[in-house]
């Protein structure tokens, strides 16, 4: 399932005006293929993924997943597409505060109302592995680092097995090796189950994961040169 943006313009109230976070902005994501976002804070890279994740309506342009345009979709058809077929991780992990990791990445499945109970407690352990996490999963946010709680959201977002994978800054609050491990992770996963993958990251030094880079200045979209400039 490929993800598209296509000349997507938003803003955001400002004062007596309005903010312009996304000016013309179009991404073509194929299934099967990570493309990275970098670009200086408040470039609309944030803004971007919630478009991207239908969680925000665009001012202008269209959200085109797996050659269905959201923009015409009622809000509980967006919630279903969401539920069902995108991984979403925010920089801030929302997790709930009175459940375990383990029940976390399990509330995913039970919310569609999927899978015997036995497959979504294995199928959460098996993530929750993957992530490093398979000590931890008894624990509640509070019992976990901000880089822990970040390990969840990603286990959870991968839960339903998702064709559109959105990923916003995922090693920010890792150290090094914890977040080469998530990018390779990620990057596996893309073409393991043929995901669009949109991941926004810092991390210049491991770009290489990426299939491609667009960087944002200024709500625009700008193809990086070969110098990385
Ligand atoms: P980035 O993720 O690249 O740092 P954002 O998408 O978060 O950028 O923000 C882009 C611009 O939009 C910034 O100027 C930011 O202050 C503004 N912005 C982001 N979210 C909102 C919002 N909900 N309301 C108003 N302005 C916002
Ligand atoms: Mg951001």
């Amino acid at each position: 399932m490929s993800l598209s943006l296509e000349d997507i313009t938003l803003t955001y109230p400002d004062g007596e005006g309005r903010l312009t976070a996304l000016d013309g902005v179009g991404l073509d994501v194929p299934a099967g293929t990570l493309t990275a976002v970098v670009g200086p804070s408040g470039s609309g890279k944030s803004s971007m993924l919630a478009v991207a994740a239908t969680l925000v309506r665009p001012d202008r342009g269209r959200v085109v997943v797996g050659g269905t345009e959201t923009g015409a979709l009622s809000a509980a058809e967006r919630a279903r597409l969401r539920r069902r077929r995108m991984g979403i991780v925010f920089q801030q992990p929302n997790l709930l505060a009175s459940l375990t990791a383990r029940e976390q990445v399990e509330l995913m499945a039970r919310l569609d109302g999927r899978g015997r109970s036995g497959e979504v407690r294995e199928r959460a352990r098996d993530l929750l592995d993957t992530v490093g996490l398979a000590d931890l999963a008894h624990r509640r946010p509070h019992q976990l680092s901000g880089g822990q709680r970040q390990r969840v959201g990603i286990a959870r977002a991968l839960m339903n097995e998702p064709a559109v994978l959105l990923v916003d800054e995922p090693t920010s609050a890792l150290d090094h090796e914890r977040g080469a491990a998530v990018l390779d992770l990620l990057a596996r996963l893309t073409r393991e189950w043929r995901t669009a993958t949109v991941l926004v990251t810092h991390d210049r030094a491991r770009l290489a994961v990426a299939d491609r880079v667009v960087e944002l200045v200024d709500g625009r979209v700008r193809i990086p040169g070969p110098s990385g400039t």
